[in-house]
This record gives C-alpha cells, sequence and structure tokens, in this order.
C-alpha cells in the first residue's frame, strides 16, 4: 500500500504529521497531488477542540495542486492538469446546490444539511498533505489559468471566496458605506469584496498596525482602530446615521453588536465570523425588532464556476490577494506554521505550505 505524509488530527491540542495510506480514486473522484496550501483560522479552531472532527482525520481545506489520477465518469481534465478546488465541496447535484446553496450540500440525498458542503478536513481527508482526493471532481476541479502562479490563487479556495461573499450576501450595492469589523485575512478579503461590489466607502475596524496598514492596501478608505475611536460614534458621524452593510469578521458578541450598533435602520449586518456559546441581541441596537434591519449569515461559497471566478480577479489585477501570505513552510515544519499562525506572531496573515 502507497503512503503520504499528512497532517493529522490526533487529540485537542494535537496536530502532527503521520504516514497515512494514499487515497484510492474511485469513480466520479480525482486524486490531486497537493503543491500547496495554506492554515485556516477554522483549522486552529479545530486544533484547540473547539471545533470537533474524528481523530485521525487528515485537516486543511485549501488546495492547489496538479491531477494525479481521475476516476471513472469525470469529463473534460487530464492529468497533470493545475488546478485548485474549492474549500466547499459542493456535489452539484442535491437540492441545496441546485438552488444555489451549495454550501449546504447534503451530497447526494435529499434535500439540505447545514454545512454539509464543507466536507475537507471536517467530514473527509483534508489537504494539509502530499495528496487529497476531490469528491465530486466533475463539480469542484477548477483549472488555474497558464499565467497564474500557484501563490497567485492560494486564498481562493477559501478566505478570498468567503471574504467577498460577505459582500455579496449582505447586497452591497454601487455607493453603499460599508464597515468591515476586523481586518483578520478574511476580514481583509471582505473590505477588497465591499470595494469589489462598489462601495464608495469602506471602513475597516482594526487595533494591529500591520493589519491596518494591510487594509488599506485591500481597499478600506478609513481605518478606526478601536483602541483610540468610539468605534459606532465614529462610524455613526462619517455616514450620517450608519452604514448600509456592516460585516463581521471575528466571531465574537462584541463586534457582532458593534455591527447591529453602526447599521443604519433598513441596512444589513452580513456576518461571516463563527460563534461559540450564545449570541444575545440587544434591543436598543434592532429598534425593539422594528428597524428593518436584515441579517444575514455565510459559508464561503465553493465549486468550479465560483474558483473559476475569482481567480479571474486574480487574473486581472483587481487585489493584491496573494500578498496576504506573509510566511512559508514546507510541509515537514506544518507544525512550527500552527505554532506562528495560532499565536499571530511576527505579523503573520497567511501561511504557504508545501508539500
Ligand atoms: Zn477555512
Ligand atoms: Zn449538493
Amino acid at each position: 500500500m502507497k503512503t503520504m505524509r499528512a497532517a493529522v488530527f490526533l487529540e485537542k491540542g494535537k496536530i502532527e504529521l503521520r504516514d497515512v495510506p494514499r487515497p484510492q480514486v474511485g469513480p466520479g473522484e480525482a486524486l490531486v497531488k497537493v503543491s500547496l496550501t495554506t492554515i485556516c483560522g477554522t483549522d486552529v479552531h479545530i486544533l484547540r477542540g473547539e471545533y470537533p472532527v474524528k481523530p485521525g482525520l487528515v485537516v486543511g481545506h485549501e488546495p492547489v495542486g496538479r491531477i494525479e489520477e481521475i476516476g471513472v465518469g469525470v469529463r473534460g481534465f487530464a492529468v497533470g492538469d493545475r488546478v485548485i478546488v474549492g474549500a466547499i465541496t459542493p456535489c452539484g447535484q442535491c437540492r441545496a446546490c441546485l438552488s444555489n446553496h451549495g454550501a449546504q450540500c447534503s451530497h447526494g440525498a435529499e434535500g439540505y444539511e447545514a454545512i454539509g458542503g464543507w466536507r475537507f478536513g471536517n467530514t473527509i481527508d483534508g489537504c494539509q498533505a502530499e495528496y487529497v482526493l476531490v469528491p465530486d471532481a466533475q463539480a469542484n476541479l477548477a483549472r488555474i489559468p497558464a499565467d497564474l502562479s500557484d501563490e497567485e490563487v492560494l486564498m481562493c479556495p477559501d478566505i478570498m471566496s468567503t471574504g467577498i461573499s460577505a459582500a455579496e450576501t449582505g447586497r452591497v450595492r454601487v455607493g453603499d458605506a460599508v464597515a468591515v469589523f476586523a481586518q483578520g485575512p478574511i476580514g481583509l478579503c471582505a473590505t477588497a469584496g465591499a470595494r469589489l461590489c462598489g462601495a464608495s466607502l469602506v471602513i475597516g475596524i482594526e487595533g494591529v498596525p500591520k493589519r491596518k496598514e494591510m487594509a488599506r492596501r485591500m481597499g478600506a478608505d478609513v481605518v478606526l482602530d478601536p483602541n483610540h475611536h468610539d468605534v459606532v460614534a465614529e462610524i455613526k458621524r462619517l455616514t450620517g446615521g450608519g452604514v448600509d452593510v456592516a460585516i463581521e469578521a471575528l466571531g465574537l458578541q462584541s463586534t457582532f453588536e458593534n455591527c447591529l450598533r453602526s447599521v443604519r435602520p433598513g441596512g444589513t449586518v452580513s456576518s461571516l465570523g463563527v460563534y461559540s456559546g450564545h449570541l444575545t441581541m440587544p434591543l436598543d441596537a434592532i429598534a425593539a425588532g422594528l428597524g428593518d434591519h436584515a441579517i444575514r449569515t455565510t459559508l464561503c461559497p465553493g465549486g468550479k464556476e465560483r474558483m473559476r471566478r475569482l481567480m479571474s480577479i486574480v487574473k486581472a489585477g483587481r487585489f493584491p490577494f496573494g500578498d496576504l501570505v506573509t510566511h512559508s513552510f514546507p510541509l515537514a515544519k506544518i507544525q512550527e506554521a500552527y505554532d506562528l499562525f495560532s499565536h499571530q506572531r511576527d505579523g503573520v496573515l497567511k501561511v504557504a505550505i508545501r508539500p
């Protein structure tokens, strides 16, 4: 039996490199040799035991690589093709997928399954490994344009898709004022997304100097530091009563609440954060339920057409998404990478991992 090196979740606090069986390709699947991947904030939640996955699972959900083997029934791709695969791998055929909610895919069964489209490093083996098996390959393999490097498309599978979706789901319109709470990797992509969707004022909220600077590069017109500003009051002053769309990109009660308080009546809170415990809503912030507010949530959109669109944005040079990668490690040193990334040392935004 052939084996491969892979980062495996063992128990709370332990993700380690192990030799595991190299996957066998079945009908409709493809095996991708991973050339580049990264670590997501969600992987850190898994490492800390805050998001449960089963011990022995290969983690990671952001693959860039080459097709090594193609299963029966997958058409239009060849061995050796350079591809990315979205973090979310919709089947493309279930009711959720055909209703444009691929992230809530029931992978082949009837109906919807909440978060069901997120399979890599969640319910099936992921891509912090030498190889990854791609389910429903026909719906998920996305060819990389020849003139784009692996590094340039590394953010497409997850954070670029997720961040931009906050603006799309929040229905940002031309001329809108948008606030993005927290400028971590996802928030920075949401800032870029608001700009791409036509916002004329993008306000980033962030206290870390390096991230404040990056926020401006990704399209923020104003960056407010919560350590120096009453952020909500300042947003209301800048916008004459509140933003059209407030984006939550951290997953805390305080930032969710600040979103509610800084959005105008009739505006939208677009939430990306992964919350734990309880989330409560102060009634004054939603005018006792009479303020015509909308609250929308989004999980990263996946699938090959989504990936094609995101790569076209990179190719058109619309935003420097590749610049979010600040550090690089070989797969053999992934534990060091987890340590750096999870403690946010050395100005890290995203790390590149090379199997
Ligand atoms: Zn992720
Ligand atoms: Zn589906």
